[in-house]
């Protein structure tokens, strides 16, 4: 007899360990299928490793201006090996809560990778498992280009994998991810070389902001290359790379190329076919606000929907689906307007809600107040590091009301929750002049800006 559930999630990443634990608290019958390591993306080749190492590159920055403050250090080395080991073992540690959060909830965890058989029906390892409700939460993985050599390169998975640091860094792409490893590169002391095909890195972002960033590589790096797309890579004998780009120019001595160039939905290999799950073009699962697929019963919740890629979007969407289900709220669902986002860049991007260009165009110009605060943070201010941090507003109509928040500066990634929390709830320049400022921090220019 095969085994039976109420709800199946196939992937245990952020998307699908949530919707899984939540569906068991609320008491059905719950089990997930993971591939590999528990955790998905997020937990083992994403956020939290990556955001170990912006720790050290942090560590780093601040050693290097700490004369200022009237350290005298002396450093003997920076050591990658140890920084992986310690970050390795914090993730085995990570996995242990993952599987006592199953025990205690009641989900069964079942190793291996999943196809559909039919719309109920998945097999792993020969067997056959079925269930009444079925999320499809199995994620992305890394695009390499086809340009000739490309796999002399590795991608943001082997940026993790590396148990040695690099002398000599490029990294191509232009999102989050290009901008935070070459950031993190640059920062532990390799020499990084940031490609990008266009004018700037993060186009989407509010240029105000983007300014910034390229004022701070400007000054401090890591080297940006602008206009520059990889034509071809060649292995010399020596082990580097050479890198030759469409403008006829060349880079040379490269010992690590990382392609960051963005991500593709794992939705390929699970025999999709068999169920009648309708995709977009790029291979995204079609769903609705409530996560249904075109299949009644098959639900599909984080990256491989194509929805804003980040682990809160995942969990969300996964906890609100299992309400949905489970838990007699007939209307729950993720809203996916206004979601916060950080770029663990040096220093961070915070964002929300519209950029300025974004707001004109939706608005109107006329409609439009813009805010904007440029100041060198104290911590900066005593050294001879004086880089300034940027932070703006944008507000729509008569009665102000913020649109959109955008800030690089150090501290951005902890400022911002809060105000994304005041814009959700339709705050207005007024409401945000009407609070009394925190101080001395950078948090207080969002409520003091004229
Ligand atoms: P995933 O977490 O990718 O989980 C999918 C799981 O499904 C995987 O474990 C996979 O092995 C498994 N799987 C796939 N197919 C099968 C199958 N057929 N059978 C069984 N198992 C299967 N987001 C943030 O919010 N903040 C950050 O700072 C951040 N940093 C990031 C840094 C990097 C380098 C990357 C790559 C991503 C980062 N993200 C960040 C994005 C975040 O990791 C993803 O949005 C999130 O993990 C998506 O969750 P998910 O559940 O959709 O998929
Ligand atoms: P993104 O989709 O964010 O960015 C990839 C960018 O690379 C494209 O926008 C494009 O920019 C550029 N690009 C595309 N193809 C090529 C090419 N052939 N050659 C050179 N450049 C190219 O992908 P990422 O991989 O950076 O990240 C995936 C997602 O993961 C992010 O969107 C984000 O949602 C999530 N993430 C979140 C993080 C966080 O929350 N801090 C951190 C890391 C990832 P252009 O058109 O300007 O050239």
């Amino acid at each position: 007899m095969s085994r039976h559930y109420d709800y199946l999630a196939i992937g245990a990443g952020s998307g699908g360990i949530a919707s899984a634990n939540r569906a068991a608290i609320r008491g059905a019958k719950s089990a997930v299928i993971e591939a590999n390591a528990v955790g998905g993306t997020c937990v083992n080749v994403g956020c939290v490793p990556k955001k170990v190492m912006w720790y050290g590159a942090h560590i780093a920055e601040a050693v290097k201006y700490s004369s200022a403050y009237g350290f005298e250090l002396d450093q003997k080395g920076f050591d990658w090996a140890t920084m992986v080991k310690n970050r390795e073992a914090y993730i085995e540690r990570i996995h242990g809560g993952y599987h006592r959060g199953f025990q205690g909830n009641g989900v069964e965890f079942i190793e291996g990778f999943a196809k559909f058989v039919d719309h109920r029906t998945v097999e792993v390892n020969g067997e056959k498992i079925t269930a009444d409700h079925i999320t499809i939460a199995t994620g992305g993985r890394p695009m390499i280009p086809d340009v000739p050599g490309a796999e002399h390169g590795i991608d943001s998975d082997g940026f993790f994998a590396l148990t040695e640091q690099p002398k000599k860094a490029a990294v191509v792409g232009a999102g989050y991810i290009a901008v935070e490893i070459a950031g993190v590169f640059h920062a532990l002391g390799t020499d990084t070389h940031l490609l990008v095909r266009r004018d700037r890195p993060l186009r989407s972002f509010d240029r105000y902001i983007t300014d910034g960033l390229l004022e701070r590589m400007e000054q401090d790096g890591p080297t940006l290359h602008t206009e520059t797309v990889v034509k071809e890579v060649v292995k010399e004998q020596n082990g580097t790379l050479t890198l030759h780009f469409e403008s006829g120019e060349t880079m040379r001595d490269v010992d690590c190329l990382v392609w960051a160039i963005g991500r593709v939905p794992a939705t390929d290999k699970i025999n999709l076919e068999a169920t009648g799950v309708e995709l977009d073009a790029q291979g995204f699962i079609k769903v609705d606000k409530f996560q249904n697929t075109s299949v009644q019963g098959i639900y599909a919740v984080g990256d491989n929907t194509g929805a804003a890629a980040l682990t809160p979007v995942a969990i969300k969407a996964g906890r609100q689906l299992a309400e949905r289900l489970f838990n007699d709220m007939p209307n729950a669902h993720m809203d996916y307007e206004n979601i916060p986002t950080v770029v663990f860049s040096h220093p961070t991007i915070g964002t929300v809600g519209l950029s300025e260009e974004d707001a004109i165009v939706k608005y109107g110009k006329s409609n439009i107040k813009v805010y904007t605060s440029s100041f060198a943070a104290m911590y900066n201010a005593v050294t001879p590091h004086r880089a300034l941090s940027y932070f703006k507003l944008v507000c729509f109509g008569k009665e102000e009301r913020v649109v959109g928040i955008h800030g690089i500066g150090e501290g951005m990634d902890e400022i911002l929750q809060g105000f994304a929390t005041a814009m959700k709830m339709g705050a207005t320049k007024a409401d945000l002049d009407s609070t009394v400022a925190l101080h001395p921090t950078s948090a207080e220019e969002f409520v003091t800006m004229r």
